[in-house]
């Protein structure tokens, strides 16, 4: 027997114990213990009480331990009464095995070695560990009655993760903190940037990226609001997400904020004196914007200085070069990120005890960061506008014939949520379809006071509300808002005004569409309502619930009265406003460029040679910094997802009339048509018609007017069972019956050839999509006014689109890539601008002439007939409304050609004519946009096609090689090679450039080398390879998008099921097969001339980019602009 198991025993005899303790030359602490162990042990329990009495020099943890040890355990209680301070506390917790208790303690004092041994003791302990993982406390709620939603609440931090059950392969989550900034610095912003940059546990830049690429991601994502921060993560499989997350957080909270990621990611001076950096060049972008200047106006105007909510988050240039610091920074990530200010939201399905396993690992890790004293951001007041003001802005603009208008005012308080969903209808009844108030009185005129209005609401302390006019001709700018309040508002204050039926097909189509949202974009709802319930509800559960059922609130407004919302025009629309003026000034442009010229030279000056120098010694030395770490082979192979995981995919069965083994009800379906049909059948509650017609018959000349020939289609008077509606009745029936309808050339935006119409209606109300082919093909009655409006809408469209260095660079390379009568370039509102204005003219000169070129449109769109295809589950719907009579309208119709399938092939449209250049100067942007497309003669069963994606995605991807050398040099903020198979290109874009020639050239060299040399990274090549897997499996990421990925499938008639197929072999393909297939094709669209290139640039850097791309042709905006009159 040992020492200690002769103490236990004799424990109850204090001579012999003492005897013993002489003996051994043991200290009274070990007797102490052993005595307390032996009473327990006999049962000696007076003698143990007697002995607690006198104060225990080992703390009351043991007497604790003993009694549970031997099970005294009516025992315990008065011992753990007696138990104090904070080791003595846990040491008894743990001994009765009260975890979460334990760790509550732990946490108070952000004792992470304490919790890990504590969650290690947990884990040991099979029956409690269960207990452990229910560390949170969970409320479950319901999304609008569809899905399922959990919002756990750590017992021991203040940490919360929301849970959306969203069905489908991918998995979305969000870690979004609150944020309150007092200046214009955009350290929110820039801190934002900043935590991608490598964590104090990984301190390699871009690691998070390529962690997240090699689990299934395609990088990750983040916005910067006015109230907030949110970090996005989009996977597909559960494995991936529940792999990235953990290493994402690490970065949130402990990113490394060194001052040489600073000065590459958010600001410095280059060697020639330029200023650049990330963040930067990315905010040069909107600085000059008109909507920028008049938003900040209007911000000046209705908050006091310094209040949080007129702080421009994404930080003024000034503010960025002079006083943005990296001890801000690091001490507002101090301030704000942190486990008391996180909450993580996770849309998709995943295992939630794994998850909370996870996060509650994280709460240990990350225990340290919390703050003693976290006050809560936005303690503000909310504020008022005292009176009514009205304020010009000058901005610089290349169309100096129009402004906007914007008038705000101070709306609800953030949880009045039932305000919140009265006044988006109200918003939409205002300004919705041709039939709205604001359409009629402002948009649809003769002579149109704005091409466009928009109200916008804004949550916070008090919510901002609002109202945009664009394109205002600048004779007019002065008569928007008078008007605005004298007429529209005046009128609505009276009862009888309201059209109370259409507000009711509204509230229904709202209704609806909150619950198409449900199958096609529930993550994003979900993510924003619980990012509104973390700011604003003081985690008030019911406030959720209602935030997460706007469709009860919609259910009853149905029954409020048209007092109802002359009250709620009263209550906003008549309180004092703010309201800005934007006159546009084309001079300004050039004085912006001429100061901007002048300021770097005197920095420049300033530096002088040997400062110059230093800066770019400077520069360098940060790069090398940044990059000089790598994490190790190790590291990466433990963060990697290596099995396909069989993905939770939407079934799609692409039926038509020729398929073998349909059920009754699909061939009933299927037998309705005449012409070529073809069924998605998919498990949605939707039934989507997709109505395709042929444009390859028009001419040129007729082309011209297909833009407006679609536009026209939704505001057109029509025939309706023979009756003549108005185009305001028309509206207000599609409102009723329709829940989304759209038009547009192509399908999901290829085979651009097709003129596609879109409609959706529940699957109960299929029938009516007959009725509805009917009216937007046939029934559409062309009316000279509305022709008129529609053409100077769209005209006036134009000129906004001027301002956008990014449009004008890619209708330039269509220009060049395109066939002359095709609608890549023969559909765009810049290209067409001359015709419009033409056609409003001729409008009122010969209105039947006008008339008669759109029924030409009309009948040779009709000529090749009608193929229709449908994404339903057919057995939703009822068999009496599968009625061939329903569709004889279009045999009756001569018009209509046959309807056989629809062919389309690979690269049709694609002009083969190469080697051209266009330069053109842009004056609403500061950064510059580089296209450079060439060929590439693959289709989508081509053995080529999948190494070079794999290529173009090697090049592209987050923290690849043109990631690193171009984004993170600060040279451009992206750079990206597409691999396009529909049209047979390869594209390179550079956006947003803050030095185009440099970015430029070294994409080239860097191509170049890689495809000569064929050194890879194979741990890149992994992250390629499943970044891909993630873009291939989102195009059927939800039940409408793979219902439109079949429909695709079908003219590009490649076997079914393919998308998966395409991921199995990207899986397999190794990187040499990738270099020598997919390199030559990527290496080939920079060699002369096997080319098209335009560069997009503010006017002022025309000279440096003709020197720097020799031949180029600089043209003006009006050449990109097709013009019959030639
Ligand atoms: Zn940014």
């Amino acid at each position: 027997m040992s020492v200690r198991d002769t103490i236990i025993d004799l424990a109850h005899d204090q001579a012999k114990v003492a005897q013993l303790k002489h003996h051994a030359r043991l200290t009274d602490k070990q007797v102490y213990l052993w005595t307390i162990e032996g009473l327990a042990k006999k049962g000696k329990m007076e003698q143990l009480f007697d002995m607690a009495q006198k104060k225990s020099p080992v703390g009351y943890a043991p007497f604790v331990k003993a009694c549970v040890r031997y099970k005294r355990f009516d025992e315990v209680k008065k011992y753990m009464a007696k138990v104090n301070g904070y080791n003595d506390l846990i040491a008894a917790n743990l001994a009765m095995k009260n975890y979460v208790e334990a760790a509550k303690m732990a946490f108070d004092r952000r004792d992470r070695e304490m919790l890990h041994s504590i969650f290690l003791k947990s884990h040991e302990d099979k029956i409690q560990y269960e207990k452990m993982s229910k560390l949170w406390s969970c409320t479950e709620t319901v999304l609008n009655g569809g899905i399922k939603m959990f919002l756990y609440s750590s017992k021991t931090s203040k940490l919360r993760v929301a849970v959306g059950e969203v069905p489908g392969p991918m998995v979305h989550g969000s870690v979004s903190f609150v944020t309150e900034a007092d200046s214009d610095d955009g350290l929110p912003h820039t801190l934002e940037h900043l935590v991608f940059m490598g964590s104090k546990k990984y301190p390699f830049k871009g690691v998070l990226d390529v962690i997240a690429n090699r689990c299934l991601a395609d990088g990750t994502n983040a916005w910067t609001d006015t109230d907030h921060t949110a970090y996005t993560l989009s996977t597909v499989g559960s494995d991936g997400f529940l792999k990235v997350l953990p290493v994402y957080i690490n970065h949130l909270l402990t990113p490394m904020l060194t001052a040489s990621q600073f000065a590459t990611e958010v600001h410095h001076i280059d060697g020639k004196g330029n200023d650049a950096g990330v963040v930067y060049s990315e905010m040069q972008d909107h600085e000059s914007e008109m909507e920028s200047i008049m938003d900040r106006k209007t911000k000046e105007m209705i908050y006091p200085p310094g209040n949080p909510y007129s702080i421009d988050t994404g930080g003024r240039l000034k503010n960025l070069r002079d006083s943005c610091s990296l001890e801000k920074v690091r001490n507002y990530h101090k301030k704000y990120y942190h486990l008391s200010n996180m909450v993580v939201t996770v849309c998709g399905k995943v295992n939630h005890e794994q998850l909370l396993k996870i996060m509650s690992e994280v709460e240990q890790e990350h225990a340290s960061t919390i703050p003693d004293h976290f006050p809560k951001p936005f303690s503000i007041a909310p504020c008022e506008i005292k009176e009514s003001r009205v304020e010009k802005v000058i901005c610089p603009s290349d169309d100096a014939t129009r402004g906007s208008v914007e008038i705000a005012w101070f709306a609800h308080s953030p949880t009045e949520l039932e305000v919140h969903s009265a006044l988006h209808v109200l918003f939409d009844y205002l300004s919705n379809t041709s039939v709205a108030p604001i359409q009629k009185d402002f948009v649809l005129l003769d002579d149109p006071l704005a091409s466009g209005a928009y109200f916008h609401v804004a949550e916070g302390v008090r919510c901002d509300l609002r109202l945009n006019f664009t394109g205002v001709p600048i004779e007019k700018l002065e008569l928007v808002a008078p008007k605005f309040f004298d007429k529209l508002v005046r009128e609505h204050l009276e009862e009888s005004k309201w059209d109370m039926e259409r507000m009711g097909f509204l509230i229904d189509q709202t209704i609806q569409n909150e619950l198409v949202k449900l199958e096609t974009n529930a993550q994003k709802d979900i993510i924003s309502h619980v990012i509104g319930h973390q700011l604003f509800d003081d985690w008030d559960m019911n406030l959720f619930q209602q935030r997460i059922n706007e469709v009860d609130y919609l259910k009853k407004l149905k029954s409020e009265p048209a007092s109802f919302w002359c009250g709620l025009v009263k209550k906003f629309f008549t309180s004092p406003n703010a309201t800005v003026i934007g006159i546009p000034d084309e001079k300004l442009v050039d004085k912006i460029a001429e100061d901007e010229e002048k300021r770097l030279n005197e920095q420049r000056k300033k530096l002088g040679k040997a400062g110059l120098e230093q800066k770019k010694k400077e520069l360098d030395a940060a790069i090398h910094e940044n990059t000089a770490n790598h994490p190790s082979a190790e590291l990466l192979d433990q963060l990697i997802v290596k099995e396909l995981e069989s993905f939770d995919r939407f079934p799609v069965q692409s039926l038509t009339k020729s398929s073998s083994s349909l059920t009754p009800q699909q061939s009933a379906f299927l037998n309705q048509f005449q012409f070529h049909a073809n069924l998605h059948n998919c498990p949605t509650k939707f039934a989507e018609v997709f109505v395709l017609l042929d444009s390859s018959k028009l001419t040129q000349e007729e082309r011209s007017l297909l833009l407006l020939y679609n536009d026209l289609l939704f505001e057109s008077p029509a025939i309706i069972d023979g009756v003549k509606y108005s185009a305001e009745e028309v509206a207000k029936l599609f409102t009723k019956d329709l829940i989304d309808h759209s038009i547009q050339v192509g399908v999901s935006g290829l085979f651009d050839r097709l003129v596609c119409l879109r409609m959706k209606v529940a699957a109960e109300k299929y029938a009516i999509l007959a009725k509805w082919t009917q009216i937007f093909t046939q029934g559409v009655i062309f009316d000279a006014t509305r022709v008129k409006m529609s053409a100077q809408k769209l005209a006036s469209e134009a000129r906004e689109k001027k301002r956008d260095g990014c449009t004008v660079a890619s209708i330039a390379i269509a220009s060049m890539v395109y066939d002359k009568n095709s609608n890549p370039i023969m559909y765009d509102e810049l290209v067409l601008e001359k015709i419009h204005e033409k056609i409003a003219k001729e409008c009122s000169k010969k209105p039947d002439e006008v008339i008669a070129k759109l029924e030409n449109v009309r009948k040779a769109l009709f000529a090749s007939g009608l193929n229709v295809h449908f994404v339903a589950d057919v057995d939703l719907i009822d068999r009496n409304q599968m009625k061939p009579e329903l569709w004889n309208w279009v045999n009756e119709d001569s018009r209509f050609g046959k309807g056989e399938q629809f062919k389309a092939s690979c690269g049709e449209d694609v002009n083969s004519t190469l080697g051209r250049q266009l330069l053109i100067g842009v004056g609403g942007s500061e950064s510059s946009f580089i296209y450079q497309t060439g060929f590439f003669d693959a289709d989508w069963t081509s053995d080529s096609l999948i190494p070079a994606m794999v290529f173009g995605q090697y090049l592209s991807q987050c923290e690849g090689p043109l990631w690193r050398a171009i984004r993170g040099d600060g040279l451009a903020y992206g750079a990206n090679i597409f691999v396009k198979p529909d049209r047979k290109q390869i594209t390179l874009s550079l956006y947003r450039c803050a030095q185009p020639t440099v970015a430029y050239q070294r994409t080239k060299d860097i191509v170049k080398e890689i495809v000569e040399s064929g050194k890879i990274s194979e741990a890149e090549f992994e992250g390629a390879k499943r970044s891909l897997v993630f873009e291939m499996m989102k195009r059927e990421g939800n039940v409408s998008s793979a219902g439109k990925l079949s429909i695709l499938n079908n003219f590009r008639q490649t076997p079914h099921p393919y998308n998966i197929e395409l991921c199995r072999r990207i899986w397999n393909m190794t990187s040499s097969e990738m270099v020598k297939i997919g390199g030559p094709p990527m290496s080939k669209i920079f060699d002369e001339p096997n080319y098209a290139r335009s560069i997009a640039v503010h006017p002022s850097k025309i000279k440096e980019m003709k020197a720097s791309f020799p031949g180029i042709e600089s043209i003006n905006i009006s050449h990109l602009q097709y013009d019959n009159s030639k």
